[in-house]
């Protein structure tokens, strides 16, 4: 598949209209989650490096500046995401600097999993000038971890809420949480109160609950229904991320 660096604008659910940024080939990862609607992880990795030239998403975004399409309808924020982790980019905190010069007024997102910033030094110092960080936690225990999420083995449940809890402590912007429900794994009491108590140690400015919109990289994998989803978020103190009409991305 051939690497994209900027997509959309696209209509993000949480987010209104959104200029995506990918950093990485398909599919690089930390983790292999079995709903993730890039398909399987075939590079599952903690190693941060320049996996896409920093020049080459830099020319992208400036030519993105210059256009019509912007000019004529400028997106509400600009999300690192795309095709894996994007805290794996090894200049992630240089792009993220240039995207804030060139588009000053655009907020700045960084959908993440949130699983880096405990195994890297300096990772924090990096993502210091997003507006808003969107990272993700589905297990509360080491076996719901392996089920949903197939982790790098460097990343355990420790390690995983230790990176996030070293987030929030640094972070000065705000910080979304995302939790993917996947049906007969993290849905049962017993899970949903363990991760209640995860919740309230990272204690996020706002709680998501996701399920499925998309083809995910499992066979098989299922959410829950609407109404359960909305009794879970009612449980986690958070809101269900609405479904929108399928709309097309344009790479570019
Ligand atoms: S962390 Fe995100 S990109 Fe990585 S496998 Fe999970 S859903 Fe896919």
């Amino acid at each position: 598949m051939a690497q994209k660096c900027i997509f959309g604008p696209i209509i993000s659910r949480r987010l209104g209209s959104s200029l995506g940024i990918n950093l990485l080939p398909h599919k690089t990862c930390s983790l292999n989650c079995i709903y993730c609607e890039c398909g399987i992880t075939t590079n599952l990795t903690i190693e941060r490096k320049e996996y896409i030239p920093t020049l080459e998403v830099m020319e992208s975004l400036k030519k993105y500046a210059a256009s019509s399409r912007f000019r004529n309808a400028p997106p509400y924020c600009i999300t690192f995401a795309g095709w894996g982790e994007p805290t794996l980019h090894s200049s992630l905190g240089e792009i993220a600097h240039f995207i804030k010069k060139l588009f000053p007024e655009q907020k700045l997102v960084l959908i993440t999993n949130g699983t880096l910033f405990a195994l890297h030094e300096g990772l924090l110092e990096e993502v210091k000038e997003m507006d808003i960080i969107i990272p993700s936690l589905d297990a509360a225990s080491p076996q719901a971890l392996q089920m949903i999420d197939r982790p790098h083995p460097q990343i355990t449940l420790n390690s995983y809420l230790e990176s996030l809890a070293s987030l929030r402590k640094h972070f000065l912007g705000e910080i979304w949480l995302e939790i993917f429900i996947v049906e007969g794994i993290n849905d049962s009491e017993k899970e949903l109160v363990s991760l209640k108590e995860k919740i309230a140690l990272i204690s996020p400015h706002r709680v998501q609950i996701n399920a499925l919109d998309r083809k995910p990289a499992q066979e098989g994998v299922k959410s829950p229904p609407l109404t359960r989803l909305e009794e879970i978020a009612r449980f986690l103190g958070g809101e269900v991320i609405p479904s929108l009409p399928r709309v097309s991305t344009v790479m570019v």
